[in-house]
């Protein structure tokens, strides 16, 4: 095939359809030669999207989907500041301060405002920086130790992908430890058989990406105590709280899972999953600035003084964390804890709809945990598995995910919804009711042969 060169619009008269742009395949391998009515350019990418799944109906992400009017405004106000630049623009750095300070507070730090902390662009950098500094404190310690720090490992449960790319780029042995039948996530008594001299850290998940539970920080904790009590290991805690770390705080706050817990060393958290700031923000915060190995630490220039900056990026937007800021003040704890409370109510409503009918076993029900349900089926279906059903559900637009379990459960395949932000409880029925509908289709369809129009 020729490659277009594509001409713009001539004329204000032309319909968007009937410019050349329009009446030839978009240029896909080769930079245009001329210039293109911006209108027209910017109706077909728009028509182009419409093609990806619907954002509200995914019911995959933990990510924000629905933002108020006030952030689009200020993502568009801030759409040229780049947050590396804190002499150029030191409110924005202020601004990421005053969230960093935020959330040592909200999380419990000892310190208070005086701790260490940082945006990053979501919790996969926050994990390579909270993973960094273990490795360089564990490093610290054996090196002072006259002991050998070529083995380093880092024991976690079933973790997001990060943690895997975090110990393949920095050298680190990933020690997953397998899940127990009928668990969800990593277990106290497990620990013991994993932790070593060479164990930098344990990650512990504030919200399992895989089922949305919790694993037991402070139990984890407290066996960590009892190991260091027997053999003299001191072995840190990492929270990745990507989900958690903006509700547990609102929704479930007597639970001790961050500061609180003597162990815990550092604690991330997505901006943009609970905390509903727009994508492309994460946190992390350190216990006290003192867990934070000075080394790890870049000085820049700011305003005639020096700023710490500690980051895998360079120049990155500054809109997200206006956004979130703006967040922090517009709800509060209280917007925090209702908004929060409304999706974990109806999470709980679904877990209660998906049990009446009878065919799956609820995993998690929405209760202690994030808002979201996940579930498997409670005995094998006939001729027909879960990735039917989420196959079924997407003819009519919802995108709710099927996947196995983590090692050793991968036998058992489940589904998970999660209830954000911006899912009203309306949504929660139609996707229960249609959820009902799909199952009689499958168990009808099962092993007959397809019907014409069956998938309509
Ligand atoms: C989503 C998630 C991550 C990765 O976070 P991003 O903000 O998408 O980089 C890490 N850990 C857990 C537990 C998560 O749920």
């Amino acid at each position: 095939m020729a490659l277009h060169a594509v001409t713009g619009t001539e004329s204000w008269k032309d319909d968007v359809y009937t410019t050349p742009l329009s009446e030839n395949a978009l240029p896909k391998f080769r930079l245009p030669d001329t210039e293109n009515d911006p209108w027209a350019v910017y109706e077909l990418l728009r028509s182009e999207l419409l093609l990806d799944g619907n954002a509200a109906q995914n019911l995959a992400t933990f990510c924000t989907t629905w933002n108020d009017e006030q952030v689009h405004r200020l993502m568009d106000t801030s759409l040229n500041k780049n947050m590396i630049d804190k002499d150029e623009y030191p409110q924005t750095a202020e601004i990421e301060r005053r969230c960093v300070q935020i959330l040592a507070d909200l999380w419990n730090s000892p310190e208070g405002h005086a701790t260490m902390g940082c945006s990053t662009t979501g919790s996969s950098e926050a994990a390579m920086l909270g993973g960094l500094a273990l490795k360089w404190r564990w490093r610290e310690r054996r090196r002072k130790a006259g002991k050998p720090t070529d083995r380093p490992n880092l024991v976690c449960g079933p973790v997001q992908i990060c943690w895997e790319k975090f110990a393949r780029y920095f050298d680190v042995e990933l020690r997953q430890v397998p899940l127990e039948p009928n668990a969800t996530g990593l277990q106290p008594h497990q620990l013991r058989s994993y932790v070593d001299e060479n164990t930098i850290g344990v990650v512990a998940i504030l919200g399992v990406t895989f089922t949305c539970d919790y694993e037991p920080v402070a139990e984890l904790a407290a066996e960590l105590d009892a190991i260091q009590a027997d053999t003299g290991l001191d072995v840190p805690i990492h929270v990745d709280a990507a989900s958690g770390g903006f509700v547990a705080p609102f929704v479930q706050p007597e639970l001790a899972w961050d500061f609180r817990v003597e162990r815990v060393a550092s604690i991330n958290s997505s901006g943009h999953k609970y905390g509903l700031a727009p994508l492309g923000v994460g946190w992390i915060v350190w216990r006290t600035a003192r867990m934070l190995p000075d080394d790890l630490v870049f000085r820049v220039s700011y305003l005639g003084g020096d700023m710490p900056t500690f980051a895998l990026n360079f120049s990155r937007p500054g809109g997200e964390i206006i956004a979130q800021y703006y967040l922090l003040l517009r709800l509060g704890r209280d917007g925090y804890r209702k908004v929060h409370q409304a999706c974990a109510d109806s999470a709980r409503y679904l877990g209660e709809r998906i049990a009446d009918l009878g065919l799956f076993t609820l995993l998690y029900d929405g209760t202690g945990g994030l808002p979201g349900v996940s579930y498997t089926l409670a005995a094998p279906a006939d001729g027909w598995t879960l990735y039917d059903l989420t196959e079924q559900l997407r003819t009519r637009g919802w995108q709710v995910p099927a996947y196995p379990l983590p090692p050793a459960r991968q036998d058992t395949v489940i589904q998970r919804v999660l209830v954000r932000h911006g899912v009203g409880r309306d949504e929660v029925a139609l996707l229960a009711d249609d959820l009902g509908r799909s199952v009689e289709r499958l168990r009808r369809g099962a092993g007959a042969p397809q019907r014409p129009g069956f998938h309509h």
